[in-house]
């Protein structure tokens, strides 16, 4: 079973019961995105993609911490703007033209998605003279991951064959100014060479489709993808990520861009619950918690079990026996009325009480931001900061 900080678990004693709560932890921020940036050639852009996790302390720290910000709504550009970000790159395929106008306002590069896009931003732009890369969903590619991006159809860039037409309509509208190409391709690859050699190829794709096409290259944008292993100990190895990367010969005058989320993040947060029941039906033991899936939907979403230690809380202030657990497995349910309310099945304990708490590492990212957090109406977690 893992362990909790202590930091951590002297920050969720103090909260109010039943604790339900979410860590960040600034100075883990501010050490992950240290070795990230030592892991990358020298003069590349670190951003941060703001979507992991919003939290406005995680992304004023971030910002303090990398070269810039990537966003992908409106509601994310304000906030990269409040943060006070050096650089802000916005992207993703749904953009309005509200949001395209806040993004020349805001003077940042924009990825952009389709030809279509491309004419909206340009009535956006007047004379401004907006940057603009072109995402492109590469006709290769692939790299092992959650989710994949190119090389498949999706809804994200522009396909390589139709490149060369949205490369000519960007040079010919007024008001932009084409520096190159996006290439995010992947979530969650835990392997760093492979990583590396990614970013190798796509660099070596940029600079002949550059020249092909007639492209002046200033920017390549090779996404995020560093991966978290939750279940088991395998680590996206930055030293190997620095070792392949050495290799790659950056162009004088390119700017070679990463834009990571989950790695800047999952270690610097802790989701934890209090145990509020523990029950038995049909031969499995249950812990119930003031807390779940809508908090933190990783788990059910990818359907593992998300690794969990217990922090004892002492002090029991009803007048009956405390429930408790000894040398078991349970499963931790959330508070929805849903089965598939579920954070981890068959966590072995070795004792377990009522009002213990039960503690998520790793949850720094992707957690809150990406859960259901209205599904029935329970009270949000705390948000506890420490450090920085
Ligand atoms: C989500 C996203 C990222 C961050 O991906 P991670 O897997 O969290 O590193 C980067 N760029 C784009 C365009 C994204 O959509």
């Amino acid at each position: 079973m893992s362990t909790v900080p202590p930091a951590v678990a002297a920050a969720l004693l103090a909260q109010p019961h039943p604790v339900c709560a979410y860590v960040y932890d600034l100075d883990a921020l501010r050490r992950t995105a240290a070795a990230v940036r030592a892991a990358l050639p020298t003069g590349a852009l670190l951003l941060y993609a703001v979507k992991a996790n919003g939290d406005p302390k995680v992304v004023a720290a971030l910002a303090r911490h990398v070269d810039g910000l990537e966003v992908a709504s409106g509601g994310e550009l304000s906030l990269a703007a409040s943060a006070g970000a050096a650089e802000v790159v916005f992207g993703g395929p749904a953009k309005t033209d509200a949001e395209l106008a806040a993004a020349v306002t805001a003077g940042a590069l924009v990825h952009v998605e389709s030809p279509h896009e491309l004419r909206r931003l340009a009535l956006m732009a007047g004379d401004t003279g907006v940057r603009v890369a072109l995402r492109v969903n590469r006709a290769g590619a692939g790299l092992a991951g959650t989710h994949r991006m190119t090389g498949v159809p999706t809804p994200f860039g522009i396909d390589e064959v139709a490149l060369a037409e949205a490369v000519t309509l960007a040079r010919d509208l007024p008001g932009l100014r084409l520096v190159g190409f996006h290439l995010h391709a992947v979530s969650n690859n835990l392997d760093a060479v492979a990583h590396a050699a990614y970013v190798a190829d796509a660099l070596d794709w940029s600079v002949a489709t550059a020249r092909r096409l007639g492209v002046p290259l200033e920017y390549v944008n090779v996404g995020g993808g560093f991966g978290v292993d939750y279940t088991g100990d395998k680590r996206f190895d930055l030293d190997a990520l620095r070792a392949g990367l050495a290799a790659v010969q950056v162009p004088a005058g390119v700017t070679l861009a990463f834009e990571p989320g989950r790695f800047l993040v999952a270690s610097a947060g802790w989701y934890a619950a209090e145990v509020l029941d523990l029950k038995r039906t049909h031969g499995r033991w249950f812990a119930v918690l003031r807390g779940g899936t809508h908090h933190f939907r990783l788990p059910a979403a990818w359907g593992y079990s998300h690794p969990a230690a217990i922090v004892p809380v002492d002090g029991w202030s009803y007048p009956f026996p405390r429930p408790e657990v000894r040398h078991t497995a349970v499963d931790v349910a959330g508070e929805l009325c849903t089965p598939r309310d579920v954070l981890a099945r068959d966590l072995p304990v070795d004792r377990l009480r009522v009002g213990d708490l039960l503690v998520f590492a790793n949850a720094g990212g992707y957690g809150w931001d990406i859960s259901h957090h209205d599904f029935l109406r329970h009270p949000y977690p705390q948000v506890v900061v420490i450090g920085g």
